[in-house]
């Protein structure tokens, strides 16, 4: 039983997956369970209450979905947005000034601030 499948079983239930459900579900045991669960926790996949069944104290398991900012992660570098998502121009990136700012950017580490402007910077 992997991450990405347990993932997907709480996935499919809105209501939320009892923690001590879960493990039983995916026919793995409790430690195996509590692991996934962190992982998927410290990935920010899921999110969990407290909730107790029968005076036993567990987790309610809820879905959720990363928000747009962290959807976006892999396109920011040091606060600068990179600059091919949704660029419409004539593309030739080895001459292209703000694809060698962005980069120049990143490589002396001072995105904040910095301004896209013109530039004499090419891509080698
Ligand atoms: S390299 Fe320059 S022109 Fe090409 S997609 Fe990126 S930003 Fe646009």
């Amino acid at each position: 039983m992997s991450v990405e499948e347990a993932l997907e079983y709480i996935k499919l239930h809105q209501q939320g997956v009892l923690q001590s459900d879960l493990w039983k579900a995916l026919s793995i045991d409790s430690r195996k369970c509590s692991r996934i669960v962190a992982k998927l926790l410290k990935d920010e996949l899921i999110t969990r209450e407290m909730e107790s069944v029968a005076g036993i104290r567990t987790y309610r398991l809820y879905y959720s979905p990363r928000s747009n900012s962290r959807r976006f992660e892999s396109l920011i570098a040091i606060n600068l947005f990179e600059p091919c998502a949704g660029c419409i121009e004539e593309c030739t990136p080895r001459h292209c000034a703000k694809l060698s700012e962005w980069i120049f950017a990143i490589a002396i580490g001072n995105g904040e601030g910095t301004q896209l402007s013109n530039s004499s910077l090419a891509v080698q």
